[in-house]
């Protein structure tokens, strides 16, 4: 295994990801972009090399079994392990999402993509991570997701949005049910927010820039051995659940 830290971020090639990838590059990490259009891929790629960071494309659908697979033989081959994950990948499922008029369909693809992704690329990656001196998992998460915010008068966490939000939730306590069940290992796995980013997610409306947003991720990435697990932190600390 190469004697610099590897890592994969997934959706890496756009947005908060994107930035996350640069963020870790500039650590002098070799870094994994994680995406699933090629040519958005081979881009991101060339602009990060371009940057100086030593970065390599990872074919990545998080939705697909096969892809998801594919992608750990690859780093497995290539790479010959892998130190650090950030599950950054995820969708809202679009702006129309009220309870009483949500699609199945959108429902199950928010989760599917925003919750079982993580999930499947997760364990796929694993037999690596355990391998690792300093493993780590992020997940990039979302304080709507938050039910403490959520039912606090006067929070304002956004608008309703039943597939989106809950699907942050949902992520949240799976990242706690791997913390439990890895507590034996050196894995340090955390939620993480990277605030309200102008990106393509919510039509550039946000406030933060994406690179901004990238700082939560490489935190946790970076975390000390004796650092938190099964957590969720903000920029400004940890957020409530
Ligand atoms: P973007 O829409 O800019 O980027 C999302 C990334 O995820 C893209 O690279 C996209 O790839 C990728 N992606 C989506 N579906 C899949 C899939 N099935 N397989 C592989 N990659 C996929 O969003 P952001 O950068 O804003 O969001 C990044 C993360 O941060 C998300 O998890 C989001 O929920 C979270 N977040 C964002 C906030 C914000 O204000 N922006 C606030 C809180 C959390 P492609 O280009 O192919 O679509």
């Amino acid at each position: 295994m190469s004697e610099k830290t590897i890592a994969l971020v997934t959706g890496a090639n756009k947005g908060i990801g994107y930035e996350i990838a640069a963020g870790l590059g500039r650590l002098g990490w070799r870094v994994g972009v994680g995406a699933r259009d090629q040519q958005r891929r081979e881009d991101a790629v060339d602009k990060l090399r371009a940057n100086g960071a030593d970065a390599f494309g990872v074919p990545l659908d998080v939705t697909s079994d096969d892809s998801v697979a594919a992608a750990a033989r690859q780093i497995e081959h290539d790479e010959g392990g892998l130190d650090v994950l950030v599950n950054n990948a995820g969708i809202t499922g679009g702006a129309s999402q009220l309870p009483t008029t949500v699609e199945p369909a959108t429902m199950l693809q928010v989760v599917d993509t925003n919750v079982v992704g993580v999930i499947r690329v997760t364990n796929a990656m694993l037999p690596m991570l355990r391998r690792s001196a300093s493993p780590r998992i992020v997940n990039m998460s979302s304080s709507v997701g938050s039910l403490t915010l959520q039912t606090t008068p006067g929070a304002f966490v956004g608008p309703i949005a039943v597939a989106y939000a809950p699907s942050k939730t949902f992520l949240n306590a799976v990242t706690v049910q791997y913390a439990k069940e890895l507590a034996d290992t050196s894995i340090l796995i955390n939620a993480g927010c990277p605030g309200f980013c102008a990106t393509d997610l919510n039509g550039f409306r946000g406030t933060r820039t994406p690179e901004e947003g990238a700082h939560i991720a490489i935190q946790l990435a970076t975390l000390p051995d004796d650092g938190p697990t099964g957590e969720f932190f903000d920029e400004a600390g940890p957020v409530a659940w």
